[in-house]
């Protein structure tokens, strides 16, 4: 057998999911020098690029152009794109295993966290990844409703996320209409009647999750006010201390930002977005046909853990706060796939470096990856994806060397193209992406708008003369 990564025995790699995790993994295998490599990206959905067409913020444009590097990288002859494809369904582990050396997990964080507290579950409480999913233009979660003619939304948690759900419900018309956001969206959104937005932080303003260019931007919107109760944005000693001994000037940037805030008055804009701390949510309530109308909330103090930690601590003091919509933005959550090893607990695929390892014996499995959200979890940026793709990839690379792969018996690419085609006839190479891609960016720049997404999967095979 000729050494693996040559022309006559090229490495070849299966991605699966087609997110910025996915596309470092790819880059990094493809600049490999000496290195002949082919890779074969599988997304379940027909549309590559993950969460950037997914999950950043529709005004958010400029994080969108790291696409263009990922587009590069999907043009070499030496890369295919198969969407619509699902893992465990279209095909399986073994498939797989038949026709790679390797294959690389990136399916990113699908799912929510809950915050487990009653009335959870009552219509018109969400997870922010539905509401995000929704107005981004998900097929899958296109057909969910909201009910935006209620005037106060609470939205739990005060990451980046949170902040990208409040300021969305926030925009009016005339932003919303400049952007790539679904235009059922748009529209439901141009006609919502929300007035006040909530962001809930169960800590300190010096324990808020989201970055300071997200909080200023919520402070220059054209029709929303943002406030912080003046009592809110004052630091208890803990924080205080935890501030002054952290000399971090982005943190104490943050405080400041927030402590002029708390300082503003309404200046009269139609809309107000609170953003509160020292809260907990410990109880939703509905009407009778099952809405939620209201949240009880828990005034909490902080705490030093031993380890250091600043905790919030439930008080005896209450307050209910009128709601009709309630998301919970507590943190995104890894979905397990099939045959794959899941830590439950932390939402992640078992691994050591990426390398996917057995939970009893906890030893790699051989040829198996993973990187990104589904490795890590839920945090970072787009860009915190490439040096922990990379760290991945230095492991499938010192494996490859070692022979320690899977032993395809049908490595040949047109094997596998060949079972996809028989499993899912109605799969999308990158050249129907490229050619959807121009549709939609074309219908965009006709609306002065940087696209029009197709939501459904039927809507893009019709556009591409396949059914
Ligand atoms: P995150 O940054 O981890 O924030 C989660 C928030 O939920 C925190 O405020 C956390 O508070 C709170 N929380 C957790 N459990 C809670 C509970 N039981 N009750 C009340 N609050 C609770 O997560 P994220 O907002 O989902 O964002 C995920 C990652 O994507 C982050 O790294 C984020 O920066 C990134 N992102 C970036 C952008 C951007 O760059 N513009 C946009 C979106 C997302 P505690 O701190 O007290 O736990």
């Amino acid at each position: 057998m000729p050494t693996l990564g040559t022309t006559s025995n090229p490495l070849r790699v299966a991605i699966i999911g087609s997110g910025p995790a996915a596309f470092y993994a790819a880059e990094h295998l493809m600049k490999q020098a000496g290195l002949v490599v082919q890779i074969d990206m599988f997304d379940r959905l027909p549309t590559p690029y993950g969460l950037v067409r997914f999950g950043v913020a529709p005004d958010h444009q400029k994080i969108k152009t790291v696409v263009k590097v990922f587009e590069k990288l999907a043009r070499q002859p030496n890369f295919r794109f198969y969407g619509n494809v699902e893992f465990g369904k279209h095909l399986t582990l073994a498939d797989f295993k038949e026709h790679y050396h390797q294959i690389l997990y990136a399916t990113g964080a699908q799912t929510d966290r809950r915050m487990e507290i009653p009335g959870e579950d009552f219509a018109g409480s969400f997870p922010a990844t539905e509401f995000v999913a929704w107005y981004n233009g998900h097929p899958d979660y296109r057909h969910l409703q909201f009910d935006l003619s209620t005037e106060s939304v609470a939205v739990v948690g005060v990451g980046n996320v949170a902040i990208d759900v409040a300021r969305i419900l926030s925009l009016t018309p005339k932003e919303l209409a400049v952007t790539d956001m679904a235009d059922y969206a748009i529209e439901a959104l141009s006609q919502s009647q929300v007035r006040q937005v909530y962001l809930l932080g169960r800590r300190g303003p010096a324990q808020a999750a989201f970055t300071n260019p997200e909080i200023k931007e919520v402070g220059e919107l054209e029709d929303a006010d943002a406030l912080v109760l003046p009592e809110e944005a004052q630091l208890d000693p803990v924080s205080q201390a935890e501030l002054a001994a952290s000399n971090d000037p982005t943190l104490q940037k943050k405080v400041e930002i927030l402590q002029e805030y708390a300082q503003r008055q309404p200046t009269g804009k139609s809309r107000k977005l609170y953003i509160r701390f020292l809260v907990s949510p410990v109880e939703l309530f509905g009407d009778a046909n099952g809405r939620v109308t209201k949240m009880r909330l828990v005034r909490n103090t902080l705490y030093k853990t031993e380890t250091g930690t600043i905790r919030p601590k439930p008080t005896d003091q209450f307050e209910e706060l009128e709601v009709g919509l309630v998301f919970r933005s507590v943190g995104y959550r890894g979905v397990p796939l099939p045959e794959v090893p899941f830590n439950d607990k932390w939402g992640v695929i078992w691994n050591e470096k990426g390398r996917v390892i057995d939970p009893a014996t906890k030893q790699p499995l051989t040829g198996q990856y993973t990187s990104g959200w589904i490795k890590r979890g839920p945090s970072g940026v787009i860009g915190t994806n490439k040096p922990d793709s990379v760290e991945t990839v230095m492991c499938m690379l010192e494996d490859a060397q070692k022979g320690a792969t899977f032993q395809p018996a049908q490595p040949d690419l047109g094997s596998i193209d060949q079972l996809v085609r028989e499993r899912q006839p109605q799969f999308f190479s990158f050249a129907d992406w490229l050619a959807l891609d121009k549709l939609e960016v074309a219908k965009g720049a006709a609306q002065g708008r940087p696209r029009v997404k197709f939501t459904s999967v039927e809507d893009m095979l019709a556009a591409l003369g396949r059914k």
